[in-house]
């Protein structure tokens, strides 16, 4: 039996990076466990086999987060598959950095509000409706959201709203034992816009430099801190925006 045996999850945006990260950790923690993703099928196979090799239920539903219909969509199927939903990890975002605010377009603008912000918001609302009692919200949010850096304008800014939530949240459900806490990485390697920009490694070595750690954070990292805060060890934290960037300056 591990500590997370006969619990269920709902992770959002977990095909790749730190949510992939995230959903293994959980099933390997007992969880059974629904793959959210948008658009790579391939990656959300890879990770619901790794996921079933670790002896757990899991499912992946291709869902957009960013729309009612996407997150009705991902509720309904996992309710249907596990019976429960005990945890959920509001994860998937977009990386849009180094733009200057001057810069910044409507277009942008209306995308990462929406993926970033809306997104959380309408995952976090359906949680307060279906979680079981006792369960968990976890809100996957940014350094950036306390350590503003020119170019980020656009990124923390949509990405702060959903702390101010789930510090509501925590206190509207409370009563029914349900924790909800924000997780404030610093940069990631292995993830995001580090797997997705050639030339990243000046820019990666720039904040390398910035971390007393000695390094950047992994998705593994990330994800050790997820599931403390899924377990019941975490139970009197809730409420609380948890920087985890290794002393950085970012
Ligand atoms: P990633 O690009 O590697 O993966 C993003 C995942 O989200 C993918 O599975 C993608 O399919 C999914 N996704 C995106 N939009 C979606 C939508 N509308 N509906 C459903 N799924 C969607 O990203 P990542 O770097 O692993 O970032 C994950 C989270 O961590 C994001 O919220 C990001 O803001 C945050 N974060 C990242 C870093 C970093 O350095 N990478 C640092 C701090 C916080």
């Amino acid at each position: 039996m591990t500590k997370l045996s006969g619990k269920a999850a709902i992770v959002t945006g977990s095909s790749k990076g730190i949510g992939r990260a995230i959903a293994l950790r959980l099933a390997k923690d007992g969880a059974d466990v629904a793959v959210n993703y948008l658009g790579d099928d391939q990656a959300a196979q890879h990770t619901l086999e790794a996921i079933h090799a670790t002896g757990v239920k899991a499912i992946a539903v291709k869902a957009d987060v960013s729309t009612g219909a996407g997150v009705t969509e991902l509720f309904e199927r996992a309710l249907a598959a596990f019976g429960r939903i005990d945890l959920v990890v509001a994860n998937a975002g977009i990386e849009k950095v180094n733009i200057p605010v001057i810069d910044v377009t409507e277009e942008d603008l209306d995308q990462l509000l929406r993926v970033n912000t809306k997104g959380p918001f309408l995952v976090m609302q359906a949680a307060a409706r279906h979680l079981a009692d006792g369960g968990r919200i976890i809100n996957i949010s940014s350094s950036s959201t306390v350590r503003p850096q020119p170019g980020l304008g656009l990124y923390g800014t949509s990405k702060s709203a959903p702390n101010y939530l789930a510090e509501v949240l925590a206190l509207e459900l409370g009563p029914r034992r349900i924790t909800v806490n924000s997780l404030q990485p610093g940069p990631v390697d292995g993830a995001g816009i580090f797997t997705d920009v050639d030339d990243a490694e000046p820019y990666k070595k720039a904040l390398r430099d910035s971390v007393p750690l000695g390094r950047l954070a992994t998705p593994a990292d990330v994800a050790d801190v997820t599931a403390f805060l899924a377990g019941e060890e975490s139970f009197f934290i809730t409420g609380q925006r948890i920087l985890m960037n290794g002393a950085s300056s970012n």
